[in-house]
C-alpha cells in the first residue's frame, strides 16, 4: 500500500518535498491542520526559517499535536529548519523558539557562518549508495551533539564550515537518524537526487510493516 506522507506546509520549501515524495512513490500531502495530520503516515518538516515556522506551529495549533505524533513513532523528515524543529536543545536559536523533539541532539542554529551563508559539497552518506550525495548548504545548521541513540550518517569537513578552528579536522555532522527519524543539515529536495528521499520513504514503509 502507498504511504500517505505529509509536508509541513506553514513556510519554507514545501512544493520541493511534496514533487521529491511523489517520484519515491508516495502519497504526499500538504499539512496545515490537525484534521490533515491525522490522516497521515509519516511527515516532512521542510527547509525554510525554523522560528518562522516554530511560530506558525504554535498559531495553528500543531505544535503540542505534531511532538504527540512523533513522541509516538510517527517516522519524520527535517530538512534544515526541519532538523531544527526535530532537535531536544537549540544553540543561536531565539528564546521563544519551540522544538517538536524526536531528535536526541543538539544542533546549532546558522552553524556554517556567515562569510559561507551558502554552499555546496558532495557527501557521502550511510545507507545511501551510489557514490555521494550533492549537498546543498543554505544558512545551514549542524548537529554539534548527539545522544546514545542516535546515528551519524554524514558529516562535512571542517574546513567547510566556515569555523575551521585550524586543529585536527574533526568533521561537521549534518545527517542522522534516530530510530524513524531522519534529518538532514542541507537540502536533498532542491538536488533532484532523490535517494534521501528513498530512504525516508524505505524508512516508513518499514515502519508500517513493523506496526
Ligand atoms: N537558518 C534557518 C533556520 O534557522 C534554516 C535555513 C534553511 O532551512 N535553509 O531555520
Amino acid at each position: 500500500m502507498r504511504s500517505t506522507i505529509g509536508v509541513l506546509a506553514l513556510q519554507g520549501d514545501v512544493r520541493e518535498h511534496l514533487a521529491a515524495l511523489a517520484d519515491c512513490g508516495a502519497r504526499p500531502v500538504p499539512v496545515r491542520r490537525v484534521a490533515e495530520l491525522d490522516a497521515v503516515d509519516a511527515l516532512v518538516l521542510p527547509g525554510g526559517e525554523s522560528t518562522t515556522m516554530s511560530r506558525l506551529l504554535e498559531t495553528f495549533e500543531l505544535l503540542e499535536p505534531i511532538r504527540e505524533r512523533i513522541a509516538g513513532g510517527m517516522p519524520t523528515f527535517g530538512s534544515c529548519a526541519g532538523m531544527i524543529l526535530l532537535a531536544r536543545e537549540v544553540l543561536d536559536g531565539r528564546p521563544d523558539q519551540r522544538q517538536l523533539g524526536g531528535l536526541d541532539a543538539v544542533v546549532r542554529r546558522n552553524a556554517f557562518g556567515r562569510q559561507v551563508d551558502s554552499f555546496e559539497a558532495d557527501v557521502a552518506v550511510t545507507e545511501v549508495a551510489g557514490g555521494p550525495v550533492r549537498a546543498v548548504f543554505i544558512r545551514a545548521p549542524w548537529v554539534e551533539s548527539v545522544g546514545a541513540g542516535v546515528q551519524v550518517l554524514a558529516t562535512v569537513p571542517d574546513q567547510d564550515s566556515g569555523r575551521d578552528a585550524g586543529g585536527p579536522d574533526v568533521g561537521r555532522i549534518i545527517a542522522v537518524r534516530q530510530g524513524s527519524v531522519l534529518a538532514t543539515a542541507f537540502h536533498p529536495e532542491l538536488t533532484g537526487d532523490g535517494r534521501i528521499h528513498r530512504l525516508f520513504c524505505d524508512l516508513v514503509r518499514q515502519t508500517a510493516q513493523a506496526a
